[in-house]
């Protein structure tokens, strides 16, 4: 076995590439994709390795560190960048120049080349897409074969829709453009909700027209509702510290307590009632703190370590059709509930979801099919988590779940298959197309493409 040791940023995907090689040019990548001799396949590329799931693994071959990170041209309504440039240093060059992207993912690490081939999320906004490749208009990659290849919405729209689910699995992308926004206010404000008032008011809330995030509090049979809508008409100085002390508690020190709780207090009634407290608290500052008429979209990106420590968290995710939601959810706070009164198990953070529009952009977007809403669990992996998410997958999957491919652990074919049907079979097919040989082709895609 390879000496190189990899793992993904929170650590609990470990792979063994036998070469690594960073990426600084374009002659870079062609080199590897030429000699598999030199650069044994299966070839994956990862930008800040921060998926769940091991789409970015390279056991046994090459894997390809994407240092390309540059910022190529902003326009008024285009950005080009390396495809290792990421979420938040492309946002703030934008933010310089009065712009923004349309989807501001909280993620600050997600790196241009994942936004553009691989599955992302945030609660959509009045009117647009909720996936930050939606907005991904060109793409420039390096193919198995070592040829160059730009694919854009414009030329080849068919095309695009497949390299936006394409997970690296076609070419390895340098170059990325992207359809960005003017820099525009945007009120944020947050409510609390019995699971019971939530499902009665929901038809309402969309009806207002705000983004849709929500938090949700199984053992407390709550959810606090985020809601964002543009707010042009904004006056005054807009206010730095709602998403700054949403990204500390969330980003940061909710997990460090979490993950302290958890080393702490080995009695799981205490442990949890301490979690449920804190949760309390949590709420109440989203409600009281987390609300302004005018904040800017940038800052809820956060700026996760490059390096995780105690503060890291991982999750999993579905996406429902909308209208199965409401019973979906009533299912799975019993589903949570049930699950530690059997195996005294259950997270130490919390549950997330998103209101995400129907997107047809990509191929295998979770959304293809119309509005969805997803039901996220958080955790610090503590002990119990992995077997839970087998018990979440086949819940969600037995309840029409889509699975993200970079974002949902322990995937299996049939999962996927069932998810995605036809749409995962013509995906299956045109990667075959542009690698014949497997050249990009690691285990775990191997395993669901089966
Ligand atoms: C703490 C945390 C918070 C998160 N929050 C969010 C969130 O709010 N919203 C959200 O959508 N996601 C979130 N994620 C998930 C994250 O956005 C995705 O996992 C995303 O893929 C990460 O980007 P990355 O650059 O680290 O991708 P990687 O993990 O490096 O790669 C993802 C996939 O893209 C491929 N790839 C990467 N670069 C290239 C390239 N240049 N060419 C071709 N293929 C490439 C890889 O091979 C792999 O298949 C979060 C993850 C963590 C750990």
């Amino acid at each position: 076995m390879s000496t190189n040791t990899v793992t993904n940023w929170f650590g609990n995907i470990v792979s063994h590439p036998s070469v690594i090689v960073d990426a600084n040019s374009i002659d870079d990548i062609v080199a590897v994709m030429k000699d598999p001799v030199k650069y044994p396949s299966p070839v994956r590329p990862v930008g800040s390795n921060h998926s769940t799931a091991p789409c970015g693994a390279a056991d046994g071959g090459t894997l390809i560190r994407m240092k390309m990170n540059q910022i190529l041209s902003i326009g008024t309504d285009t950005l080009t960048v390396q495809a290792g440039a990421t979420h938040l240093q492309m946002a703030k060059a934008l933010e310089a120049q009065n712009l923004q992207f349309y989807v501001n993912t909280e993620i600050g690490s997600l790196s241009a080349g994942s936004a553009a081939c691989a599955g992302t999320k945030d609660a959509s906004f009045e009117g647009e897409f909720g996936q930050v490749g939606s907005y991904v208009i060109g793409t420039k990659m390096v193919l198995p074969n070592g040829d160059l290849l730009e694919v854009t919405e414009a030329a080849q729209p068919d095309l695009m829709q497949l390299v936006r689910c394409s997970y690296g699995l076609f070419g390895i992308i340098y170059e990325v453009t992207y359809r960005i926004r003017p820099l525009t206010p945007m009120h944020v404000h947050h409510k609390t909700f019995s699971l019971e008032e939530f499902i009665a008011a929901l038809p309402d809330l969309k009806a207002l027209g705000y983004s849709l995030m929500y938090y949700a509090f199984p053992f407390d049979n709550c959810l606090t509702v985020e809601f964002r809508k543009y707010n042009p008409t904004a006056t005054g100085e807009p206010n730095r510290s709602a998403w700054a002390l949403r990204n500390r508690i969330w980003g940061m020190s909710g997990p460090k307590f979490g993950h302290d709780i958890e080393a702490n207090v080995s009695n799981p009634v205490v442990r949890y009632s301490i979690v449920d407290a804190s949760n309390a608290t949590w709420r109440f500052q989203l409600e009281n703190i987390v609300t302004s008429d005018y904040t800017i979209p940038p800052d809820q990106i956060i700026n996760y370590p490059p390096v995780s420590d105690d503060s890291r968290y991982t999750f999993s995710l579905f996406a429902f059709p909308e209208d199965e939601f409401p019973a979906m959810l009533t299912d799975f706070f019993k589903f949570c509930k049930d699950y530690y009164a059997k195996f005294g198990y259950r997270s130490n953070l919390l549950y997330v979801g998103y209101r995400i529009a129907q997107d047809q952009k990509a191929l295998l977007s979770y959304s293809y099919d119309g509005a969805v809403m997803t039901i996220d669990p958080v955790s610090t992996a503590n002990p119990g988590w992995d077997t839970f998410l087998a018990a979440y997958n086949q819940f969600c999957s037995d309840r029409n779940g889509k699975p993200l491919l970079n974002q949902t652990p322990h995937l299996d074919a049939a999962t996927v298959k069932k998810a995605y049907g036809d749409r995962f079979t013509t995906v299956a097919n045109a990667r075959k197309k542009y690698d014949p040989n497997d050249r990009l082709l690691n285990d775990y895609f191997r395993g669901l493409l089966s």
